[in-house]
């Protein structure tokens, strides 16, 4: 019986990290899997997950389960920082659940929407490669629209036909910045007529927000979702707590529900904590729990906060580095640096790819998306030169 289990392909990024690891040229570049580098190319844990570590270490005092919905002082905690401090539940309208990481977040909204009835789910595209994969798990129906046009804009008229073609009760997923793979977001005039359009359209708006705090800041990379909820009646916000607190691996996430009343979001919630249940019974605790610590200390909130400004100058940096060096080649056709957050698409072929990695140890995805944070001061020239002479 099992053996109709048929081989499935590697998931390509995380193959790439395995190509890379294994080659020996001491000046390989790794741009793939999206986890932040310094400029020394390391991904440190971060100083305040450091300190709250070490509370936890002192103070908690049992490892017992929690329940489905996890750490409950996590989810509350971040909320001020996703929804704004005035009125982080937007008059007891909005509250949500622990998730393991991001994934498991996009995994639920989905699954909540599917149970709530929805069938089909607009998307732009290209978009994160998981997104897909989930949608086709849940069996709900993907219709993609462009997101982007050539020359690296937002492609508003594809985005307002696609809401125009929408049918009432259908759902779109929208990321709520730093645009992964693109690094294309909205402009906030944009994301303005993106709420009226929702709003007048009565689509389910689910909002992706992956890399808050790694764009342009934490209040300002939460504009699109804090317009988009002031204007529509219901939405889902998949959050996670991966980039914007380097805790990757330990799997940090939330899911939002918000609705017209608390009675109603509690109602849709349960149903939340049965999917849980019935999928991974409940989140990994560690993580959440530092990232709560941070959140409950004023100074560790100040170190976290300083901490992202240091990585969002070092991705401006390298970005402006990459715009200045426009002139070779490809990387010239790229706005890099109107763009935000770790990633970009360079407009190469899978062949200029392939030559890339074999010719200049430059590690890519296939689809010529780059990590910008892979990028140093000590090896984007290389990396410039690489695409210039793979593109001449
Ligand atoms: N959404 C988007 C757009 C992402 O890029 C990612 C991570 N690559 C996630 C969600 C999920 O992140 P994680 O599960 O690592 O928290």
């Amino acid at each position: 019986m099992l053996t109709n289990l048929q081989q499935q392909p590697a998931d390509a990024l995380l193959a790439l990290i395995k190509l890379h690891n294994n080659d020996p040229r001491a000046d390989k570049i790794d741009l793939g899997v999206g986890v932040y580098r310094t400029d020394s190319g390391a991904t440190p844990v971060f100083a305040c997950i450091k300190a709250a570590e070490k509370k936890l270490l002192e103070t908690q005092d049992s490892k017992a389960y929690l329940g489905p919905e996890g750490d409950m002082g996590f989810v509350h905690a971040l909320m001020p920082f996703v929804f704004g401090k005035n009125d982080p539940t937007l008059g007891g309208r909005i509250d949500g659940m622990q998730t393991p990481g991001g994934t498991g977040a996009v995994r639920l909204a989905l699954a909540l929407a599917k149970r709530a009835g929805i069938k089909r789910l607009w998307m732009g595209t290209p978009s994160w490669p998981n997104h897909a994969q989930i949608v086709a798990d849940l069996g709900l129906e993907l219709q993609g629209f462009k997101h982007s046009s050539k020359g690296g804009t937002v492609d508003m008229d594809s985005l307002r036909f696609a809401i125009e073609q929408a049918g009432e009760g259908d759902a779109i997923l929208l990321h709520g910045c730093c645009h992964n793979p693109l690094g294309i977001d909205y402009s906030n005039a944009q994301w303005d007529e993106i709420a009226g359009l929702l709003k007048a359209k009565g689509l389910l708006p689910i909002i992706d927000l992956a890399y808050q705090g790694l764009g342009h800041g934490m209040e300002e990379d939460a504009y699109g979702l804090r317009r988009v909820l002031a204007e529509v009646p219901e939405a889902l916000i998949a959050y996670s707590c991966d980039k914007n607190f380097g805790l990757y691996r330990d799997r940090v996430g939330a899911v939002y529900v918000m609705m017209e009343s608390a009675d109603q979001v509690q109602a849709a919630l349960s149903n939340g904590h049965a999917l849980a249940r019935a999928a991974w019974s409940m989140p990994p605790d560690h993580g959440a729990a530092a990232v709560r610590l941070v959140l409950e200390d004023e100074a560790l909130v100040a170190l976290w906060l300083g901490e992202l400004d240091e990585m969002r100058d070092r991705m401006r940096q390298v970005r402006g580095r990459l715009a200045a060096a426009g002139t070779a080649g490809t990387v010239d056709m790229i706005p890099f640096g109107s763009q935000n957050g770790l990633f970009s698409i360079v407009p190469l072929t899978p062949e200029q790819v392939l030559a890339m990695r074999e010719k200049h140890g430059v590690y890519m995805a296939g689809t010529g998306r780059i990590n910008v944070a892979g990028l140093t001061m000590g090896n984007i020239d290389k990396f410039v030169a690489a695409v210039a002479d793979v593109t001449a």
